[in-house]
């Protein structure tokens, strides 16, 4: 185990679910403090792609009937090519049993798979020869409701729910695009053999944002925030690009501005959150890896002790969503986009003759004067049309009616809009920043653990350390505490073992700053802050603490900017 994730355990950052009873790979527990730090994540994403966008967040539910999924191309498309041992019964994903003993990217086909393992004569650990690879669907299965129930599926993305919610969405944004529909919360892929710890997990936390445009604009009014953001892309031909966003866009390897958009934000909010910027990029799918529902993806790729992990895919999911939704479920889920000008447009029209049409048709004759009316014409010179009436076809004659050009004013056009999706994983990215966090240096001649979170988002902010364990000392460092935590700064207590001992253990868990309550307190109500990453201390007055506090934790100022430097 590394020694990051030792620390993760035995400090309650995180664990294995189900231990008492040997544990489940893929499920994780959240322990007090990676609980806190998810949280803050989450409310760094709100900032970023809910409260800074035309943008709403909904909570839908994660049990859904099988419809949405026969619908999305869950239930036919989302799987993987597994193998499964005759020998030991062992089950593995194909693509990554074929990296990890051959060192080859396969193909997620079922006749790649075939091939590789008869060329190379792949066999299972323990020996066996593998069956034939077949498609695993990664949807957990359920049934709702008593009895046989109804089939439901847990849902394997949040995105779902946003979609079959559209009709009233569209109505909350009064019909008017662009507009943004975010979700945060758990979703549940059935993963065929997960070894990677925190990292493949079944049943994990998402945030995604549905930003719904018009296909003929797939831009964004903030572009220029971000246009001269130098981005690092992997495109899918595996050529690295250093350049930037504006760049990509006009060189055509980042398909349009909107995409770029987002890859610019995403950027913008893993640096806010911990990510370290060198060990981040953006690669594009290849053509071959693509989601059944992707135009065009991008994931944003942080480099790990697992290697490169996606983290977040941006994907132009188009109007696939929406359009197959329709189809199944009948919703006219199109957008009506009005013209900025009206427009004229020539049009062919039948004109009925009823006079000859009549005595031909007697009864019937009303009703085919209609449908000729509504009929769509292309040709001026056709000598016949077939019209419907009652379920009976009529052929009607060129007697029986003429043709006229006609200029109509059309207001507008019914739209299905198009999706651009960026879709995080919460967990990997709380992954990745404590282990792009984590550090070892050298204080007073030992070494020392520390984790560099951003101040804000420590799940523990400042811990308040009374020196000595005296009543009197206690009583004051728990006043602080309570003015601390009414401020809304998470704060914890403690008083257990030596000074130096106290801030090694709040620099391994990232506390930012430690108050002490020392002798000084006494004499003139001042305490000191100590920083966590310089390890310098200030004394400040009890009073100014908490704009002090408050003000160092939404920055990057250093804190002998707020004191007198104190020495010990
Ligand atoms: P996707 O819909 O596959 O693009 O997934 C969106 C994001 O969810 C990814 O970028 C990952 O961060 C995360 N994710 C996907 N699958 C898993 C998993 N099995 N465990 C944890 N996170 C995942």
């Amino acid at each position: 185990m590394s020694e990051l994730m030792e620390m993760l355990i035995r400090r309650g950052f995180l664990w294995q679910s189900f231990e008492i009873y040997g544990g489940m790979a893929g499920f994780i527990d959240y322990g007090p403090l990676g609980n806190g730090l998810r949280r803050r994540l989450e409310n760094l994403w709100r900032e970023f792609f809910v409260i800074n966008e035309r943008a709403v967040e909904i909570d839908t539910p994660t049990v859904n009937v099988e419809e949405v999924f026969i619908a999305s191309g869950h239930a036919e498309s989302f799987t993987d090519v597994a193998i499964e041992c005759k020998k030991c019964g062992k089950v593995f994903r194909a693509d990554h049993y074929i990296k990890e003993k051959l060192n080859i990217e396969a193909d997620c086909t079922i006749e790649a798979v075939k091939e590789i393992i008869e060329i190379y004569g792949l066999k299972c650990d323990c020996g066996g020869e593998f069956g034939e690879p077949f498609h695993f669907n990664l949807m957990f299965t359920t049934s709702i409701g008593p009895g046989k129930g109804k089939r439901g599926y847990l849902r394997p993305e949040t995105a779902q729910g946003i979609f079959i919610a559209f009709k009233r969405l569209l109505d909350y944004f009064r019909g008017k695009l662009p507009f943004g529909v975010a979700q945060i919360g758990r979703a549940y892929r059935n993963e065929i053999s997960p070894r990677q710890g925190v990292i493949r997990l079944r049943e994990f936390n998402q945030a995604e944002l549905e930003f719904f445009v018009h296909p003929a604009e797939k831009t964004h009014p903030q572009f220029k925030r971000y246009e001269n953001e130098v981005v690092r892309l992997v495109d899918k031909f595996d050529n690295e690009h250093e350049i930037t966003l504006r760049e990509a866009v006009e060189r055509g390897i980042i398909a349009h501005e909107l995409l770029a958009y987002f890859i610019g934000k995403t950027k913008r909010f893993l640096i806010e959150a911990g990510v370290d910027e060198k060990r981040l990029r953006f690669r594009q799918h290849k053509d071959d890896e693509k989601a059944h529902y992707a135009a065009d993806c991008w994931d944003a790729e942080a480099l790990t002790s697992y290697g490169w992990i996606e983290i977040v895919g941006i994907a132009d999911r188009t109007d696939y969503d929406l359009k197959r939704h329709m189809e199944h479920s009948g919703e006219d889920l199109r957008v009506f986009v009005q013209f900025k000008e009206p427009i004229k447009v020539k049009k062919l029209k039948i004109v009925p003759d009823l006079k000859k049409l009549g005595p031909v048709f007697r009864k019937k004759a009303k009703a085919i004067a209609e449908a000729l009316e509504r009929m769509d014409v292309k040709d001026a010179n056709v000598e016949k049309v077939e019209v419907e009436v009652d379920g009976e076809k009529i052929e009607v004659s060129r007697d029986f009616f003429s043709i006229e050009e006609v200029e109509e004013t059309i207001q507008g056009e019914k739209i299905i809009p198009h999706v651009i999706e960026p879709s995080f994983g919460l967990d990997r990215i709380t992954y990745v920043i404590l282990e792009h966090s984590f550090d070892k240096d050298v204080v007073d001649g030992e070494e020392r653990k520390v984790l560099r979170l951003k101040r804000w988002m420590a799940p523990v902010q400042v811990a308040v350390l009374p020196l000595l364990s005296k009543e009197e000392f206690e009583r004051v460092a728990l006043e602080i505490v309570e003015m601390l935590r009414n401020a809304g700064i998470y704060t914890e207590y403690d008083d257990s073992g030596s000074i130096g001992r106290r801030y090694r253990r709040f620099d391994e868990i990232g506390t930012p700053f430690c108050v002490t309550i020392d002798h000084q307190t006494f004499e003139d109500r001042t305490v000191t802050i100590r920083d966590r990453d310089t390890t310098k201390q200030v004394r400040v007055k009890i009073d100014e603490l908490v704009n002090v506090l408050k003000e160092l934790l939404s920055s990057e100022k250093d804190i002998t900017e707020f004191g007198e430097v104190f020495r010990g």
